[in-house]
């Protein structure tokens, strides 16, 4: 009962499926951008394009908003040399649609999607965030959770090896407003049951074979959890070298144990001492 009753807790307040990373195909064969007609709001790393003129200060708030998290995520990953990259042409586009059923019909996302971020997909051509206006969630969930995305994206995109989701997924959500204390106290009586997804099945894992909600949900509470017991148990440094050693090509497993050298060496070290440190509250 405790179990259900934290994984109630989860679903009410705490993760929403995230479809960032989906490629956004199979919509009408002419561009969104194209059928809209956008505002442009010019920022350092980003673009606003928003469509009704009284949507400026929105627009304004966005800009200012997701130039404060892209400081912040590049902090938190170690990857301050980077900060002048999404410059001049290379800026990021933050679409905003007026409400969810143009962002719907235009997007082809699902009915539950709130945002999402896409490279170079068949809709947008260029790094964007797509979201829609109205939303409470927009600057404290949805914007740092998606720039996290692509920044993640370009830092390890010209490696062989394959970051896992649970990573991406977790440093993602750790961007987002309020989360860590919340994922601490809901995974505990998850942890104490047993009830985790093992992490010999969790290591590759991708949200989008899971059958439930609860699953679903599971995969971002436990994907959280993990990343902030490494940076609050092992520091920040450590942190920084996992990302480093990934962007050197190393896999994850090779990656992790170079960056907690002695003290975790594989997935299975990782998950024992994840369980102990749960345990020890
Ligand atoms: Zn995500």
């Amino acid at each position: 009962m405790r179990v259900l009753l934290s994984f109630a807790f989860l679903i009410a307040g705490l993760l929403v499926p995230c479809p960032a990373g989906f490629s956004v195909l199979g919509v009408g064969p002419a561009e969104a951008e194209a059928q809209e007609t956008f505002i442009d709001m010019k920022g350092t790393h980003f673009i606003v394009r928003y469509t009704l003129p009284d949507e400026k200060a929105m627009a304004v708030q966005l800009l200012n908003k997701a130039e404060e998290a892209y400081e912040r995520i590049s902090r938190d990953i170690g990857f301050t040399r980077y900060v002048d990259f999404w410059t001049w042409d290379k800026r990021v586009k933050i679409i905003l649609f007026p409400d969810q059923i143009s962002y719907t019909r235009f997007t082809g996302q699902e009915l539950w999607s709130r945002g999402y971020a896409a490279r170079d997909s068949k809709l947008f051509r260029d790094r964007v965030v797509v979201t829609y206006d109205g939303q409470a969630e927009t600057f404290t969930s949805i914007l740092p959770h998606e720039i996290a995305h692509l920044i993640l994206w370009d830092l390890l995109a010209d490696t062989q090896s394959k970051t896992p989701v649970w990573l991406e997924e977790g440093v993602a959500q750790l961007e987002e407003a309020d989360q860590r204390q919340m994922v601490k106290e809901a995974m505990r009586p998850v942890i104490a049951a047993g009830q985790h997804i093992p992490f010999n099945v969790f290591k590759d894992l991708q949200p989008s074979e899971l059958k439930s909600e609860v699953q679903v949900t599971l995969f971002y509470a436990q994907s959280l959890s993990i990343v902030v017991f490494l940076i609050e148990k092992y520091g920040q440094s450590a942190f920084y070298r996992l990302f480093k050693e990934l962007r050197d090509g190393r896999s994850f497993e090779a990656a992790l144990a170079r960056a907690y050298n002695g003290i975790i060496n594989s997935m299975a070290d990782l998950e024992s001492r994840w369980i102990a440190d749960a345990s020890s509250f």
